[in-house]
């Protein structure tokens, strides 16, 4: 259910709410618009006293929000979310490009493509040392040394990290390294580890399962929210499909369905995607010209060597073609690429 006050509703009666809120055993949520202040109360509607909250002075309407998820829906948060990363913005006319390789390898790998991205006036590089591998067998990452490379070369080129956190016993530990936490296609669903990110202080980038509908996405994006922490970026990486031309199936259509339904901002990865480099250029126009709010690509200094993902890497030189690209249609549209 959702509180929303008229315009000159005071600071007082807002505070009298999330008293009364609390006093029954509620958790209150503030989203605080241009125009109005919306309250939401999470939990099991039927249980809230719905008339004694009419009746609050500044109480313009009472709604119920209809979908399972609440905070992450725009009923609840009717303006475009943006996201602050240090003094760089996410979402809503902003459109970030985030890139970097799939595993962070050694320390000149990662300074040739940090140093590449400021070239570039980009500001977040990605790269993974906790890695998600299907197979046990294959290269599982450099762990907290991959993390040290990562944040030292991100320091050096002024870019923010973007990294992956398989666990909640993990949290701390990444944290310590990232400024963006990533949470990949396999964990969308470990609620613990939700959970646990919804306790953090940082932006979460959360990736879409392969076998996830945009309902189920949602609801993993409001596990964290419900732990208060509203920063999350939503992440489509293609689903699987019947069709195994490329890796997984990119649902564009995710990109308006999602801004429909959520304020949350939503970003793409082609790379994931594709699967092959061929595909990652038309996926990243199709995004941008389909309202997303950026995109996460992969890029290697030389992808044939590349201990993961090589075949859907970029190399430097066709990433920035690919950027070109980009900057022309950002023109068109009027986003302010970075
Ligand atoms: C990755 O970003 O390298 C990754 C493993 O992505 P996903 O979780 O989308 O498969
Ligand atoms: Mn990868």
């Amino acid at each position: 259910m959702i509180l929303i006050f008229s315009g000159d509703a005071k600071e007082k009666d807002i505070d009298n709410a999330v008293k009364k809120i609390e006093a029954i055993g509620f958790h209150p949520h503030i989203s605080r618009g241009a125009l109005r202040t919306i309250v939401g109360i999470t939990g099991d509607d039927r249980a809230i006293p719905e008339e004694e909250f009419n009746q609050l002075p500044g109480v313009e309407q009472i709604l119920h929000v209809l979908k399972p998820y609440k905070l992450a829906s725009r009923d609840f948060h009717p303006d475009d979310t943006v996201i602050k990363v240090n003094e760089k913005l996410i979402g809503k006319g902003t459109f970030t490009v985030i890139a970097g390789p799939c595993s962070v390898e050694d320390s000149e790998q990662v300074e040739t493509i940090a140093a590449f991205l400021e070239s570039l006036k980009l500001k977040f590089i990605r790269g993974g040392a906790f890695k998600p591998r299907s197979s046990p067998y294959s290269f599982q990452g450099l762990g907290e040394d991959g993390l040290k490379i990562l944040r030292h070369s991100a320091d050096r080129h002024g870019l923010a990290v973007v990294t992956e956190v398989l666990s909640a016993h993990d949290v701390e530990l990444v944290g310590r390294y990232t400024d963006i936490f990533q949470v990949g296609a396999r964990n969308m669903q470990n609620f613990a580890l939700l959970k646990a990110l919804g306790r953090v202080k940082k932006p979460i980038l959360l990736k879409r399962s392969m076998m996830a509908k945009v309902e189920e996405f949602l609801l993993s994006a409001e596990y964290i929210m419900k732990e208060g922490n509203s920063d999350v970026i939503l992440c489509e990486r293609g689903i699987r499909t019947f069709e195994t031309a490329t890796r997984n199936t990119l649902d564009i259509a995710a990109i308006p369905v999602i801004k429909r339904f959520s304020h949350l901002p939503v970003i793409i990865d082609p790379s994931h995607s594709m699967g092959d480099w061929h595909y990652v250029n038309p996926a990243s126009l199709a995004s941008i010209a389909a309202g997303a709010d950026g995109l996460i690509i992969e890029v290697h200094p030389d992808p044939l060597l590349a201990k993961s993902d090589g075949k859907q890497s970029l190399s430097p030189d066709r990433f920035k073609n690919l950027f070109k690209q980009l900057e022309k249609i950002s023109k068109v549209l009027e986003i302010d690429i970075q």
